[in-house]
């Protein structure tokens, strides 16, 4: 079948991947290479306008790539790569900052957003964050950018800066990235209030053994009104139900959604079944990520590959680039 175009999607390198991970990003990645040629990116790049260290980013870079992989991430079909890997994206990083005013992007919600978050290292490379990832974007003929509603201005964004270019240099060489809404699924952590992620320790690793996973899901967070088992509770305040609702058979949901509320059921034995299910759904994740792990170079070879996949069309791009600005 006809695919509808090219996908570029990047990620920062957090290593392990957790449930939210899954749920909110990599399922609809998975899903995409049905429809689109994608183009997956691990950018280790931006990771460095926020970490204090860079120790931990190769095995970060590696475990999240295993991790995609074992989920379904087809290398065969996608170019999955390291954003440094690919230099070019620096080159037009630079051009495209000379189209781009500074005051526009001192004047981003997400600039200042991150103002607040590290006042002490508000770096050069922080304000032109938004002009790097519109870098990543054109720099592989991107048709197509999945993001959440809350992510389009983003890409709108990278849309004016793609006609400050082609108008300063009457060209049409950048495409201008359009946006595909897709629904990213807010999955909460195990504490039952804020996002689920590494920085506040309420997540789910993946590639946690079933023993452990069912250890963090008896750690879960229910309705905090029912204090004891004979208690009636609520399971549209439960983050357990939530998670039953997205992991389990529906004639299980059922069963709980009536028995929760008139106490028929505990929270431990709703927590376990949900931690059976979680981890059957997890089985063949599990066996593939073993797989790959066991080969040796597995990762690094398809990194490789989809770098110099990547770097045959970012050059290409880049020599379009070069003959439109009329560089020497
Ligand atoms: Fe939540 Fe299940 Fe306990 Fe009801 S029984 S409060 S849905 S964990």
């Amino acid at each position: 079948m006809a695919k509808k175009g090219r996908v570029f999607s990047g990620a920062r390198p957090t290593g392990r991947q957790h449930l939210g991970n899954y749920l909110g990003a990599i399922k609809n990645y998975v899903a995409m290479q049905d429809e689109y040629d994608c183009v997956y990116c691990i950018v280790d790049v931006h990771a460095l306008t926020t970490v204090e260290t860079t120790q931990d980013l190769k095995l970060n870079t590696f475990e999240m790539a295993l991790d995609w992989l074992a989920a379904g991430i087809r290398p065969e079909e996608s170019i999955l790569f390291v954003q440094s890997h690919v230099p070019e994206v620096m080159e037009l990083h630079t051009y495209l900052s000379m189209v781009t005013q500074f005051g526009k992007l001192t004047d981003l919600p997400t600039f200042k957003e991150k103002v607040r978050q590290q006042p002490e290292n508000v770096n050069y490379g922080l304000v032109g964050y938004p002009v790097l990832m519109t870098a990543d974007i054109v720099l592989y003929k991107t048709d197509v950018v999945p993001v959440g509603i809350d992510q389009a201005p983003h890409i709108e964004f990278a849309r004016e800066i793609v006609r400050s270019f082609n108008y300063r240099y009457n060209t049409k060489v950048l495409i201008e990235p359009q946006v595909k809404h897709t629904e990213v699924l807010k999955v909460v952590g195990i504490d039952g209030k804020d996002k689920m992620g590494k920085s506040l320790n309420n997540h789910i690793e993946l590639a946690l053994t079933p023993d452990e996973t069912t250890k963090r899901v008896r750690e879960m967070v229910t309705d905090p009104a029912r204090q004891r088992k004979t208690d009636p509770g609520n399971p549209d305040v439960c983050n357990v139900f939530t998670m039953h609702k997205i992991m389990s058979p529906q004639e299980e949901v059922d069963m709980i959604n009536v028995e929760c509320r008139r106490a028929g059921i505990g929270c431990v034995d709703c927590k376990l079944r949900f931690a059976a299910n979680l981890n059957k759904n997890l089985e063949p994740f599990r066996a593939k990520r073993a797989e790959l792990a066991s080969q040796e170079s597995y990762v690094q070879d398809v990194l490789n590959d989809g770098a110099r996949r990547a770097r045959t069309i970012a050059q290409q791009t880049m020599k379009e680039v070069r003959e439109a600005m009329q560089l020497p």
